[in-house]
């Protein structure tokens, strides 16, 4: 099998491919992270973890949320209440 990189549903991908009969196969962390994006393409919906950071709690931005969204590192956000949601406003 020979590393490669592929996409899928327009999404770049890791894999492998067999030298002989040239059959593809795609990283199973990245078949779950096209079947994701799919998912909240779809709903427009992503939903994250919120995890502790020492004393901070965190939540991630996905890596294709920062590239449609064109965000930076140090942009500020707001949360914003919106009847029962809390709704972050770039
Ligand atoms: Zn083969």
């Amino acid at each position: 099998m020979r590393k490669m990189t592929t996409s899928l549903k327009g999404i770049s991908v890791r894999g492998w491919e067999c030298e002989k009969c040239h059959e593809e196969m795609i990283h199973p962390e990245d078949a779950q992270k096209v079947l994701e994006i799919e998912k909240a393409r779809k709903k427009n919906l992503l939903t994250v973890k919120l995890r502790k950071v020492g004393k901070s709690n965190v939540i991630t931005v996905p890596k294709i949320i920062m590239e449609t969204e064109h965000l930076k590192e140090g942009q500020k956000f707001e949360w914003k209440k919106e009847g029962k949601k809390f709704v972050l406003i770039s």
